[in-house]
């Protein structure tokens, strides 16, 4: 069993996409401290993307083998996420699309067993290797120090894989969880949905989604980082799920053309009401007859969670549907994921939740966590 913690402050965090939804304040979403514009010292030096080389030996190149279970690692990152990378801390360092490209293309090598990769990556990340009691023998690369201790300095995010194929069934899903923090718990779901589920690919961004004040003109507005009224404005550089910019976006959209067969989950939380409890999407405005979208609303409904189907339903409410997901239009083949739509949609399932959804030890967390396992058919041995 794995203790997950309970927020305390069960603030409803609120995903909020395009002016959708939300009627609580962001200062106090997700138990992030509340600082909002007073940061302003938190980037890291020195760390800065270049190849690790032989840095201080043991560092990078040779994965670490540690104790413990990917939840229990995650929540440790969450934890200093917390207290370093919130809202206004300006902890998100922003790479250069060099660095970007480098770093992604490190994460995905190590994730996929290249020895090489770990020389790859910047000098704040290593390359860690633990036995999960659910999931098993899996490869992370994160922001820890030499003994699993998180110690983030760029807050590029944390990503995991199942390094066992071979030996038992496994679901061809990456689960993500790009707001951390600001949608309350999801850090903690989506690892417990790679655990428990045995998904392939697990990815967590690094820092609090309005971390940083610098916006991005991608498509979409939101309310969610303006403190000072419910106006909408353009997303912030460190919002994982809609600035391009992001070194999560670019692992996404590496794992996504390297491995076609594989779809996407983000899980999300919303509190606004008239969307029932949980939204589901595939991000393209209409409703998809078929596929892991539409597999999911199904078995979320069967076990009595009420579904808004963006595309189907209308409740006179806005609903947040993830339309302009920079990760959800890029794996829909768009070469413009910041301005443009794609035009193959279904590989990719946007889910935002009420809180109690995304709680552990909750009749519906349950219910939840049992859906989505029932939606994606684990393959193999
Ligand atoms: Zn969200």
């Amino acid at each position: 069993m794995k203790r997950l913690l309970l927020a305390i402050a069960a603030a409803l965090a609120a995903c909020g996409d395009g002016g959708a939804s939300t009627s609580t304040s962001t200062s106090s979403a997700g138990g992030a401290p509340v600082e909002d514009g007073a940061g302003g010292s938190g980037a890291a030096p020195g760390a800065g993307g270049g190849a690790n080389g032989e840095n201080g030996g043991a560092s990078g190149c040779v994965p670490i083998e540690i104790g413990g279970d990917v939840a229990s690692l995650v929540q440790s990152i969450a934890d200093k996420m917390d207290e370093s990378a919130g809202a206004g801390s300006e902890a998100f360092v922003v790479p250069s699309s060099k660095e970007r490209e480098a770093f992604a293309a490190a994460v995905v090598a190590a994730l996929l067993g290249d020895d090489e990769a770990g020389c790859m990556l910047p000098p704040s990340y290593r390359w860690v290797r633990l036995t999960d009691p659910d999931a098993g023998s899996v490869e992370v690369v994160a922001e820890v120090d030499a003994d699993g201790v998180p110690s983030p300095s760029l807050h590029w995010g944390t990503f995991a894989s199942l390094s066992d194929l071979e030996e038992a069934p496994h679901r061809p899903v990456a689960v993500a969880a790009p707001h951390p923090l600001f949608d309350d718990l999801t850090e903690m779901q989506a690892a417990t949905i790679f655990s428990r589920g045995r998904a392939r690919f697990l990815a967590v961004a690094g820092a609090h989604r309005c971390s940083n004040a610098a916006e991005v003109d991608c498509d979409g507005k939101t309310e969610v980082c303006n403190d000072v009224d419910d106006t909408p404005m353009p997303f912030r550089i460190s919002d994982a799920a809609h600035a391009v910019e992001s070194p999560f976006y670019a692992v996404h959209a590496r794992l996504s053309d390297e491995l076609p067969d594989l779809s996407f989950l983000q899980v999300h939380g919303f509190g606004s009401t008239g969307c029932f409890q949980a939204v589901v999407s595939d991000s393209s405005g209409t409703w998809p007859g078929a596929g892991p979208a539409a597999a999911l609303a199904t078995e979320l409904e069967a076990r009595d969670i009420g579904v808004f189907h963006c595309g189907l339903d209308d409740t006179g409410a806005a609903c947040p549907c993830g339309e302009t997901n920079v990760e959800a239009r890029y794996s829909a083949g768009s070469t413009d994921a910041c301005h443009e739509v794609g035009d193959d949609y279904g590989r990719f399932v946007h889910l935002e939740q009420l809180h109690t959804l995304r709680e552990p030890d909750s009749a519906e967390g349950q219910a939840t966590l049992e859906a989505i396992l029932a939606a994606f058919e684990p393959i193999g041995p």
